[in-house]
């Protein structure tokens, strides 16, 4: 049973309804919708397509919606072509409505030339091209090109270590937030935060909206790293944007933040999801490098709820196969070594106040102690089963839910399983269906002992307990 849960970016390559039915059947449990391609009507279809192949293979899936925030980036070109930056030719960034050629191009940032000074240094198409600011005009950036390149349409332009006057939501950040909440996706995800503010507004602007999604902060900006504690406490997620976040630091310390951003989310209990490049040469090979192959393994012994794929579905030639391969190397990752972040003792000795974690603690350590397979986590919110999966105990997680959206929500969660169990009126009814859930999902066996917790459940008497459960012997919890 794999624990790491997969998020699959749809897009180009993977539009056609087979494919994401095959994505979803070969492991993918959420799928990211980027609103920095498309339009609505494509990505709503998308959607629709994505949970009407769920329901088919009757497996849970989060709809993720990703939108794109303050990303600074580059105009059309003429014909549509790509033109090559020579190392060391000029070339000018303008706020004049210009078609670009290989001298100059447009940008949709009108403050550009006010925000950079001489000197700095300017990256297009993620990195891959340099340039140096010499001069700036009332409308333009003269820069030198430091290592040139080819330069397509649309291309993101980072602006390393300066801080941006610019809001983060924009206009259209505002509209695909609505547009998303709309759709009743499962998470929003925010682009290029800064501060703990932005975390805020976002959730403030999905709130009003009268939506339920839990909001995503994107780490990928040096400013993100620097309020990093005050970014986890404000969001309800965490992605390790390590395709944007490289550019923005340094590749070398992508690996150092990956780690500190992971560790941080898992303790406080936040969903975390480590993103971009695991599997990049699946784009175009049928087989990942054996790099690539650690670098998920270590993504999974680092303790990430989800690993995310971008172009290697969205674009890439092999899709599917992607799927797969990621699948393979987490299950092999997870059973070939026992991560530290698996075991009791990593969080034993914690004071944290709360009532939920501690009940958690006694579940874990309930199980420990009987040696029990399975942990049963009646939820109406999915808060319990969160809290459960952040300790990352070796017995399997299963959530009871009622609701079809916390069922899908939980399916991005390390370790959890939800499944739909009736909403009942009685502990004795909700204990009934429960087990009837679990055995008729072959979850659990007669006569097996298990252990079930429950939250705050409205009205129920087995609210905030923890109790020991033998499957089939009676209704009542077991006293031995
Ligand atoms: P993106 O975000 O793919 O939307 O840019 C992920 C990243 O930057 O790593
Ligand atoms: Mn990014």
């Amino acid at each position: 049973m794999r624990r790491a849960k997969i998020l699959a970016t749809l897009g180009p390559a993977s539009r056609d309804p087979a494919v994401i039915e095959a994505l979803i059947a070969s492991g993918a449990n959420g799928v990211r919708i980027n609103m920095s391609h498309g339009t609505h009507e494509e990505k709503a279809e998308d959607i629709r397509r994505a949970r009407a192949a769920a329901l088919r293979l009757q497996r849970p899936l989060s709809v993720l919606a990703d939108l794109s925030g303050p990303k600074i980036r580059t105009r059309q070109l003429k014909d549509g072509k790509p033109v090559t930056l020579e190392t060391g030719a000029l070339f000018r960034l303008t706020t004049r409505s210009v078609v670009g050629d290989a001298k100059q191009v447009a940008t949709n940032y009108p403050d550009l030339p006010r925000v950079v000074q001489p000197g700095a240094r300017l990256l297009l198409d993620d990195g891959a091209i340099a340039l140096l600011v010499e001069d700036t005009t009332e409308t333009d950036v003269v820069c030198r090109v430091i290592n040139g390149g080819v330069l397509g349409e649309r291309k993101g332009i980072n602006l390393p270590g300066i801080s941006l006057p610019i809001a983060s939501l924009t206009e259209k950040d505002i509209e695909d937030l609505n547009w998303a909440v709309a759709q009743d996706v499962d998470y929003i995800a925010l682009s290029f935060v800064r501060r703990a503010e932005d975390c805020v507004q976002a959730k403030s602007l999905i709130n009003k909206a009268g939506g339920r999604a839990p909001l995503v902060a994107k780490i990928e900006k040096a400013e993100a790293i620097d309020h990093l504690d005050d970014i986890i406490a404000a969001a309800d997620a965490i992605m390790v944007a390590r395709g944007d976040l490289g550019v923005e630091t340094s590749v070398e310390l992508v690996p150092v933040y990956q780690k500190r951003i992971i560790e941080k989310s898992v303790h406080v209990g936040k969903m975390v999801i480590t993103a971009t490049q695991m599997l990049q040469s699946m784009v175009t090979s049928p087989r990942p490098t054996r790099a690539e192959a650690s670098d998920v393994a270590n993504a999974v012994w680092d303790g990430t709820d989800a690993l995310m794929l971008s172009n290697e579905t969205a674009t890439g030639q092999y899709p599917v196969p992607a799927v797969e391969t990621m699948c393979r190397i987490i299950e092999s990752a997870e059973s070939g070594k026992n991560s530290e972040s698996n075991h009791v003792a990593k969080w034993a000795g914690r004071q944290s106040g709360r009532v939920s974690r501690a009940l958690c603690e006694a579940a874990a350590f309930a199980a420990e102690e009987m040696g029990t397979r399975v942990t049963a986590v009646l939820t109406e919110s999915g808060l319990m089963a969160r809290r459960l999966s952040a300790l990352r105990p070796e017995q399997r997680i299963v959530a009871l839910t009622s609701s079809r959206n916390v069922q899908n929500e939980l399916s991005l969660i390390w370790g959890v399983e939800a499944l739909i169990t009736p909403r009942a009126n009685s502990t004795e009814e909700m204990l009934k269906s429960g087990e009837k859930t679990l055995l008729d999902a072959g979850a659990v066996e007669n006569g097996e002992m298990i252990v079930v917790m429950a939250g705050r459940l409205s009205g129920l008497g087995l609210s905030s307990s923890v109790t020991l459960f033998t499957v089939g012997a009676s209704l009542s919890p077991s006293s031995t």
